[in-house]
């Protein structure tokens, strides 16, 4: 593992209740983090120490299933821990989170100074937003989302809104794009509903792959014309990507009951149910790694799926995860992954210079034939040209 960065789960409390959670149930009850900021240090200095080797600046993150905003001041005795360590490694840290905007003014202002980067969980406008992510007791939160967005745009914080697409949301076609727009939002992530480890998220909330695509694809155009950069994290063509597992992505990932975990998806293993999955601990103050056990999930995670062998963008794709899971199912298992194809051969064609048409949209199947037919033929023009240019021609 080549870590450069760290991700921390703080605690578990959180006021909303969204219909799509997937953090541990019993944690909504706000667990206080299950170890003290000094049993970072170690881990800190092991992460700092790859950066420097690999210069790359140090990203540390405060996320997992709550809202870390809650811990302001552990994130502030966090960073104060941390700047040292990459101080003496002469490597910029940089410092992000991802919030619910719903938090306290006071502990806004102050989170505003300390992040390099904020991602907003945001679905859409009010008749979207408040189905989806409501306050526990049922109260919409959009208009408190607002709020935060406002606040954070006045204070010159890079704002990216993530944006969770549901079935229902489908629906409402270019409406959340625009209102992002009326709100002056620069850069949004859509991405459709995960399913959690226990497979609780009623099946009805997941769009179906052809009303996903059409509105990623529909609102991607929009943002193009609008100034709005709408992407979706699940195909990267500018980096080598697969599954979203902390370690794949050069990423220590703690919980908040002090486990390294291999799945973004655990954010506690109090009761040892996720065992199988975590590979280390910082609970006595050292990390603990066990190296073998990480190296084992490393290669069962990256072990090909047999669909995926000849796909055009099989080194950019999150594949079906966390649907889909190699440490859980079968390499062999055959699973739906048109949403990635669709929007692999889109990104690809509109690299290559092609406006997608309306008809692109209604029926997003032919995009594939249209990128791979678009590749062979850029492949034969790049051997024409290498055959042209080498010195028996
Ligand atoms: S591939 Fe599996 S272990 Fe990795 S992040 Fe996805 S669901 Fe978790
Ligand atoms: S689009 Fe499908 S076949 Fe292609 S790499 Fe992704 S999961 Fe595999």
């Amino acid at each position: 593992m080549n870590p450069y960065c760290l991700t921390i789960s703080l605690g578990s409390a959180c006021s909303l209740s969204c219909i799509y959670c997937y953090a541990a149930k019993e944690s909504k009850a706000g667990t206080a983090p299950g170890w003290q900021n000094d049993h970072v240090l170690s881990l800190a200095e092991w992460i700092a120490a790859n950066c420097r080797r690999e210069q790359k600046p140090f990203a540390l993150c405060f996320h997992g299933g709550n809202e870390p905003l809650q811990y302001v001041n552990e994130i502030v005795r966090c960073i104060e821990k941390i700047e040292p360590v990459c101080r003496r490694h002469q490597i910029p840290l940089q410092v992000f989170t991802t919030t619910s905007g719903v938090v306290s003014r006071e502990s806004l202002i102050q989170a505003c100074q300390l992040f390099t980067g904020i991602t907003l969980s945001w679905d859409g406008p009010p008749a979207v937003h408040d189905q989806n992510r409501p306050f526990a007791d049922g109260r919409p939160s959009c208009r408190k989302v607002e709020q935060t967005y406002q606040l954070m745009a006045q204070m010159g914080v890079d704002v990216t809104v993530r944006s969770t697409i549901t079935s229902t949301s489908c629906d409402a076609h270019l409406a959340i794009i625009r209102y992002f727009a009326e709100h002056h939002v620069r850069r949004v992530v859509f991405h459709p509903v995960y399913q959690d480890e226990q497979r609780s998220i009623p099946s009805h909330l997941f769009p179906t792959p052809n009303a996903f695509v059409r509105f990623f694809l529909q609102s991607r155009q929009w943002g193009a014309e609008n100034g709005i950069i709408v992407t979706y994290s699940g195909v990267r063509l500018e980096q080598c990507h697969d599954q979203f597992c902390p370690p794949l992505q050069h990423n220590v990932s703690v919980t908040v009951d002090g486990y390294l975990t291999f799945c973004f998806l655990i954010t506690m293993n109090s009761h040892k149910e996720n065992n199988h999955l975590i590979y280390g601990d910082i609970l006595d103050g050292h990390p603990f790694l066990h190296v073998e056990k990480l190296a084992a999930l490393e290669q069962r995670a990256r072990q090909p799926f047999d669909q995926c062998a000849d796909c055009f963008i099989q080194d950019h794709c999150s594949k079906a995860c966390p649907a889909v899971c190699p440490l859980r199912d079968d390499a062999a298992t055959r699973f739906d992954c048109r949403i990635n194809q669709w929007i692999g051969a889109a990104l690809l064609l509109e690299r290559f210079g092609y406006c997608l048409t309306d008809q692109d949209m209604d029926n997003p199947a032919i995009l594939i034939d249209k990128a791979i037919d678009t590749l062979r033929f850029r492949s034969r023009v790049l051997e024409g040209a290498e055959e042209a240019s080498s010195p028996a021609h």
